[in-house]
């Protein structure tokens, strides 16, 4: 039997909260009743707490103690689908389900009846003393014939301050009336002719609206090199969802991209669509919420928990830059959006579409064993090639200790500003320097309250900690050995680079691109424009610039290090490397000037370097999987990391050390446990922290045996225990 949708009045509910109880409360459904997912406010104690209708009561508690619901709140209800979704992904996650409720009700006064604002409108009399002023505002009501306005629009319109239209309310000239805030989007229109497909790109498209015409589940990986097109044709899959009545939600992984790529849906649909990301304000978000809710959003472009929205009828979920890492959320609920994303589209019926020039291993697989289906656009839009790529071998290269632009680099930058073009020197690290050491003791500079060395911000006049952001004036004096003027920095970051770039291209304008040195995403993209539009001579940037942005005159990109991303026990180490250096290579010659990109590197016969310089991507993929697979690591095998956390260091590894004895339920399904030991970072915040990894085969049940082995252990209050179900980072 199904559950009924509706409850009448003083019928017994189950009700799943936001606060952080493992179980479902009872409650009375309230005066008129409520349907099964309702939004609904219910006490707890002496406070009201939001919550869902999330089936019939358990009956299992004295009925005379049980309370009735304060209220429903004015939101459309939870539609089955999105409870399913949350319902698995928490199991997927082993997250509790209050918190995957929290993901999706985070909008504010979510629960409000609209909220009003004043509009104007044509009144019923004439004013008692006409002057030119009061004609033009009459004027314009009736030339807009009964549109309303607001107060600062008609002012603005009819060229008259506000005190004048108020006047006119007085005398019921103008009618002020409330109005509600949250009214729908704009209606985009997808018949509205899009940009001319070349041949690819219009077979791929064609493929991808055959799959949202069939109205079922299905992932495609859409491959192609940056400035294939790829936009394009989603957009196209986009146009075919809309013309279905469906909705369709496009993830970017970076905000600082959204607004290029409104102006983009704009162009192709003719208004724009609803925005979520932590850059909106928060009527901007609370209207969101509402309108994917009611129909009245047919776009959503936004960040990861976009996906938490309560759509209504969701057809298509675009992933933009599907291997980018900031897909992971990294803390509280540890989820990937990437694979959420695919979970809550079986579930809907939707098609996703994972777009990348370098897709994830994981995704490569699954389009190897034809879990996604692979389309691939495979040349540039127009004259744009793809850049020449080669190495430049720093053992043979004349450079002193403390200078990172080789000769051969310095030439070639030289050729080409010569040209009038641009440079891009890439460097994947912020600040001036890495590390500050003394150079009496040898001690260097780290955090107070992490294992972590503070990286000198020259710009900021300060040492910050990448890892809390703590910053400190730059001592003068040792702190340990009280030497004076012998801190010295050591390795390169951006600001540095720039000094050294600045002594040998003395005549060139010089550009920094690092995500620490604007204030705003406004004030990023300001720089950017100016960039592209031949403010620069050299770029010197970190991995911000080799997230899709278009400078037209780049046509050399020199990369410092690129070594850099190959150290360290990573095991997606050689995997990012490869998606990384094929996307800032992909930085030069988009326009019609060919472009060229240069590695310097002391291991050229590295296979990771090899396979990069070779172009050689498929190559690199199948020896990338064979490792894995022999390694039987993700994507071949499962992987679970454990992180406990507590401000007392001996109880982080008792703890840790009861678990891995006590591991009964996951050799079980045949998993190993590895650890306890110090986490790579070892303190953050002041808080110790010591890791397990669980490994497993790619078919073991390995949520269920977690749960049971972590739920044997009571764990002191301070200590915190987060697991990350396919962590991405090692940290
Ligand atoms: P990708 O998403 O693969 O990086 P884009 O869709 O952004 O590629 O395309 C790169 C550039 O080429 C964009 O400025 C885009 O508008 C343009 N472009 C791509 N395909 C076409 C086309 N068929 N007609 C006109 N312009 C195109
Ligand atoms: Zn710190």
């Amino acid at each position: 039997m199904t559950a009924p949708s509706f409850y009448e009045e003083g019928a017994l509910v189950a009700v799943l909260t936001t606060q952080p109880l493992d179980r479902l409360l009872d409650y009375k459904a309230p005066e008129g009743g409520c349907f099964l997912g309702a939004f609904v406010d219910v006490p707890l104690g002496p406070r009201r707490v939001l919550g869902v209708v999330w089936g019939p009561g358990r009956g299992d508690f004295d009925i005379n103690k049980i309370r009735p619901m304060n209220r429903v709140l004015d939101a459309a209800p939870m539609q089955e689908e999105m409870r399913q979704f949350l319902g698995r992904a928490a199991d997927y996650t082993l997250t509790p389900m209050p918190a995957m409720l929290r993901l999706a009700t985070r909008s504010p006064g979510l629960g409000d009846p609209p909220s009003m604002r004043k509009v104007y409108r044509l009144g019923h009399s004439e004013p008692e003393r006409m002057t030119d002023a009061r004609r033009r505002v009459l004027e314009v009501l009736r030339d807009y014939g009964g549109l309303s306005f607001t107060l600062g629009e008609l002012a603005e319109t009819a060229g008259v301050t506000s005190s004048v239209i108020k006047g006119l309310v007085k005398q019921g000239a103008v009618a002020e009336e409330d109005s509600p805030r949250d009214l729908p989007y704009p209606r985009l229109d997808p018949d509205l002719p899009g940009k001319e497909l070349t041949e690819d790109q219009a077979a791929a498209s064609e493929v991808l609206r055959g799959a949202i015409r069939s109205g079922d589940y299905g992932s495609t990986l859409l491959k192609g090199v940056t400035g294939s097109g790829k936009t394009e044709v989603y957009l196209e899959a986009v146009a075919e969802c809309l013309r279905k009545g469906r909705q369709a939600l496009v993830l970017l992984p970076e905000i600082a991209l959204t607004a290029e790529f409104l102006r983009r849906v704009e162009a192709r649909f003719g208004a724009m669509p609803a925005e979520w990301h932590s850059g909106v304000t928060m009527t901007e978000r609370r209207r969101a919420w509402k309108m994917v809710g009611e129909g009245g959003a047919q776009l959503v472009v936004g960040a990861r928990s976009a996906l938490f929205l309560p759509y209504r009828d969701l057809g298509l979920i675009v992933i933009d830059e599907e291997h980018d890492t900031s897909y992971k959320q990294e803390d509280g609920v540890l989820y990937n959006a990437r694979d959420m994303a695919v979970l809550r589209a079986s579930i809907c019926s939707a098609q996703v579409i994972l777009a990348s020039a370098t897709p994830s291993l994981e995704s490569w697989a699954n389009a190897e064993i034809g879990k996604y289906a692979r389309l691939e656009l495979t040349s540039r839009f127009g004259e744009a090639e793809l850049p020449e790529m080669s190495a430049i071998d720093m053992r043979n290269e004349d450079l002193p200790g403390s200078r990172w632009i080789s000769p051969t680099l310095q030439r070639e930058v030289e050729a080409r500003i010569a040209l009038g073009e641009q440079a891009l020197l890439f460097l994947n690290r912020r600040g001036y320097a890495p590390v500050t050491i003394c150079r009496a003791c040898g001690h260097q500079i780290g955090c107070d309250h992490c294992d972590a060395r503070m990286v000198e911000h020259r710009f900021l006049k300060r040492l910050v900690c990448h890892q809390c952001g703590e910053t400190k004036p730059m001592p003068t004096v040792c702190p340990s050995c009280g030497a004076e003027d012998r801190l010295a920095p050591v390795g390169p970051g951006v600001e540095r680079l720039q000094e050294e770039a600045a002594a040998l291209f003395p005549q060139a304008r010089i550009a920094v691109l690092s995500s620490d040195l604007f204030g705003s995403a406004r004030a990023l993209k300001a720089k950017v424009e100016e960039i592209a539009s031949g403010g620069a001579d050299i770029v010197i940037g970190t991995q911000l610039v080799a997230k899709g942005h278009n400078f037209p005159l780049l046509t050399l990109v020199g990369v410092i290090d690129a070594d850099l991303g190959l150290q360290g026990s990573d095991l997606r180490a050689a995997e990012r490397t490869f998606q990384l250096m094929r996307q800032v290579a992909g930085r030069a010659g988009r326009a019609e000037k060919p472009g060229a990109a240069l590695l310097q590197t002391y291991q050229p016969e590295h296979p990771v370097i090899r396979a990069i310089l070779a172009g050689d991507e498929e190559g690199f993929w199948r020896a990338e999987a064979a490792e894995r697979k022999a390694a039987g690591v993700p994507p071949y095998g499962r992987m679970a990391g454990i992180v406990l956390s507590s401000p007392d260091v001996q109880q982080v590894f008792d703890i840790g050390g009861v678990l891995a004895r006590n591991d009964a339920p996951l050799r079980r399904i045949g998993a190993q446990v590895y650890g306890p030991a110090p986490a790579p970072i070892a303190r953050i915040r002041g808080r110790h922290r010591v890791r397990l990894l669980v490994k497993a085969a790619k078919t073991a049940p390995l949520q269920a045996a977690l749960a049971q082995w972590v739920g044997q252990v009571k764990l002191p209050t301070n200590l915190r225990l987060a697991i990350d179900i396919d962590p991405q980072s090692f940290y």
